[in-house]
């Protein structure tokens, strides 16, 4: 079967808002075994919406289109569909007492257009959406009028915000997708994710092991992410699952502690994780990240049960006031030395009282570098009850890759001690 992905709006084509639809439909299609043969983006006026529905009803038998189902003049997506396939609109009065619901628990009057998203085209499905006003529609083009052989398809509207989009193609459109094309034989895609060593040395341990699988129809990938690799397994038919499952048991073990996590897990919350079993706190005093890594632990939810704080000490001055750095290590060692981040790290385990203590001073860049510690240097101290390990990558890039390494470092520092110890 042919699915295709329909990304509507002018934003899209004027470059302010990276398509991450496309991706994230993609992937998820992927992951549950499906295929999309095509994805295009287009401007939201209705000669272009209309020509790219109908090539795609010619061709796919699942179509998907987002944007547009908003409150807006540009908002046609909805109209313009159900003038294509024929249909007449109606008012839902369900949607309409939600929408004014919506409106009242806020406190605010609902504007007079925002009935438009009331409007259903006759026989459509409503998926609801729990995290905005414009409900999505799914409808079923039987006969399709695009096709010569009139077989039926599946178009599906959904609305353009992410937090909106995600939870409802999860919740409504791959049901409906497998209910009405059910995959042929079982698909197995799993993701082993990896951080602390580079894609080729995974492949390097993990290729030939995994021979006999792959010859016998295992398909195996490698992604790179920042600081982070994942597997990527794709098993079929009746042995799927305990093909998959042998992969991952040989995965893990060529790859030991370097596995972060399986699917979607995140190494911020890993840790927060780990942290949270064990009942222990961390504590960040960060330079040259400028409170990445706070953000970073910041973004898991449930993370105030393990962090207890984060100074971001960026002059001597507050690395010696708030931190308790001795004017001797600086002047001596400088800023970006191993002896400061050991004596930042130190302090702030000390002066929060947290189990962890992750210190980070470096050089970002593009200035600032000298011969002995040119740009990119840096110096990640971790203090323990035990210990201060001091790493000392020289990360080169520009600046907030610069960061977002610097922290994955961090990150991973402080996870393979957790689960060591
Ligand atoms: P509403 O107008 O009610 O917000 P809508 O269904 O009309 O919803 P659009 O107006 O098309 O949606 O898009 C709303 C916002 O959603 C865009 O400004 C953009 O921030 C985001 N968005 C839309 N399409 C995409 C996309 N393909 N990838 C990422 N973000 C998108």
């Amino acid at each position: 079967m042919n699915i295709e992905i329909i990304n509507t709006g002018s934003e899209l084509m004027f470059g302010l808002v990276l398509n991450t639809h496309q991706q994230w439909l993609c992937r998820q299609l992927t992951d549950a075994g499906y295929t999309v043969s095509r994805q295009t983006a287009v401007p939201d006026t209705g000669p272009a919406i209309q020509q790219i529905v109908r090539e795609a009803l010619a061709r796919a038998e699942f179509v998907i289109v987002t944007g547009g189902l908003g409150p807006t003049s540009d908002d046609l997506t909805r109209d313009l569909i159900a003038a294509l396939l024929g249909k007449k609109l109606h008012t839902d009065e369900a949607i309409l007492t939600r929408l004014k619901d919506f409106f009242a628990q806020r406190g605010r009057t609902m504007p007079e257009h925002t009935h438009v998203q009331a409007q259903v085209p006759d026989g459509a499905l409503v998926l609801p959406n729990p995290n905005g006003t414009a409900p999505g529609l799914a409808m079923k083009v039987s006969p399709n009028p695009f096709r010569p052989d009139g077989k039926t398809g599946w178009l599906v509207m959904l609305p353009g915000p992410p937090r909106e989009l995600k939870p409802m193609f999860t919740d409504h459109v791959l049901p409906l997708l497998r209910q009405k094309f059910p995959l042929a034989s079982t698909f197995i895609c799993r993701t082993i994710r990896t951080t602390g060593i580079g894609e080729s040395i995974v492949e390097e341990k993990i290729a030939a092991p995994l021979k006999p699988l792959t010859d016998a129809g295992l398909e195996l990938g490698y992604c790179a992410h920042y600081g982070e690799v994942d597997v990527r397994l794709v098993a079929r038919g009746a042995d799927a699952e305990k093909s998959a499952a042998a992969a991952e048991a040989i995965i893990r073990e060529q790859l030991g502690t370097h596995v972060f996590g399986t699917q979607d897990d995140q190494l911020n919350a890993v840790i927060v994780r780990l942290l949270t079993e064990r009942k222990e706190t961390l504590a960040l005093a960060e330079s040259c990240t400028g409170g990445y890594v706070a953000n970073r632990i910041t973004d898991v939810p449930g993370a105030s049960a393990v962090f207890l704080g984060g100074l971001v000490t960026y002059s001597n001055e507050a690395k010696q006031n708030l931190l308790g750095v001795s004017a001797e290590t600086l002047a001596e060692h400088g800023a970006v030395s191993a002896a400061t981040a050991r004596e930042m790290a130190e302090g702030a385990r000390k002066r929060m009282g947290s189990d962890y203590a992750l210190a980070i001073t470096g050089i970002a860049g593009p200035g600032g570098g000298t011969e002995t510690k040119p740009v990119g240097t840096v110096f990640i101290a971790l203090a323990t009850a035990r210990h201060t390990f001091v790493l000392n990558p020289v990360n080169r890039f520009d600046r907030p890759t610069f960061k977002q390494i610097t922290c994955q470092q961090a990150l991973e520092l402080l996870r393979r001690t957790l689960v060591k110890h």
